[in-house]
């Protein structure tokens, strides 16, 4: 990783926005059709704003309680928001409105909640469904297996949008490693845009970070989510 991390935040925001490019180029993909999200967890507000007079244009958080006060802070400053982490049904409320896109929907009821607060607060929120995609029983998401059910159900849900998958592919020693799990997440949003759920678009794909965000482009991401390549390694 250390290579990743040289140099300023605004030279490693242009560094990875180059680098986005070549891959869409690589793939045949038009210029633009990947969105990066800056996964800015523990990192604080000055060296956001760094980042955002560099090129950034998204910030993904993880947890509400470290969300809510950065997205006062940057009040001021025309971003946009995404929810990244795990989120637990009590904290649906306090997010409604504030983020673009949940990342994140990993169960029919968290969906529910979610559908039930934005009805409450007169909007409508977009969400990408999580998959586990590698099966792994420590992982939150929906199994592949199971997932086209449980998007015909929450297909229902009228104050929420899906408009596709995200996954976290299990780790792995070098970023080709990931690509058959990213493949299998593209496939796997093929097969549920082939059914023609009503209402439910699956045009977003969220995979690849810091380690394999080229690789994920090539096989089809829309939003990758880079963290420590921009801000460097996490220490807490
Ligand atoms: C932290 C995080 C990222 C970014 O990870 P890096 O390896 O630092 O790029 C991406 N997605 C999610 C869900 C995260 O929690």
């Amino acid at each position: 990783m250390e290579a990743l991390v040289e140099g300023t935040i605004a030279q490693r925001v242009q560094s990875v926005l180059a680098k986005i490019r070549s891959a869409e180029e690589r793939a045949g993909r038009p210029a633009g059709s990947v969105r990066l999200v800056a996964a800015t967890k523990t990192v604080a507000v000055d060296r956001m704003k760094e980042g955002v007079s560099a090129g950034l244009t998204i910030l993904g958080e993880n947890r509400v309680q470290e969300a809510l006060p950065k997205v006062a802070a940057f009040s001021e400053t025309p971003v946009r928001w995404h929810f990244l982490g795990q989120l637990q049904r009590r904290k649906v409320r306090s997010v409604i409105g504030l983020f673009e896109v949940i990342h994140s929907v990993d169960s029919v009821e968290l969906a529910q909640e979610i559908d039930r607060r934005a009805g409450e607060a007169g909007c409508h929120q977009d969400v990408l469904i999580e998959i586990n995609i590698g099966n792994e029983p420590t992982k939150a998401g929906f199994s592949p297996a199971d997932v086209t059910q449980a998007v015909t159900i929450m297909a229902e849900f009228s104050h929420i949008g899906i408009r596709g998958l995200m996954t976290i592919p299990p780790q792995t020693d070098h970023p080709n490693e990931a690509r058959p799990y990213f493949r299998k997440l593209h496939e796997l949003a093929q097969q549920i845009a082939a059914r023609r759920i009503p209402s439910v678009k699956m045009d977003e794909l969220s995979m690849g970070m810091s380690n394999d965000y080229e690789v994920a482009i090539e096989e089809g991401a829309t939003l990758v989510r880079v963290g420590t390549a921009i801000f460097g390694t996490r220490h807490v």
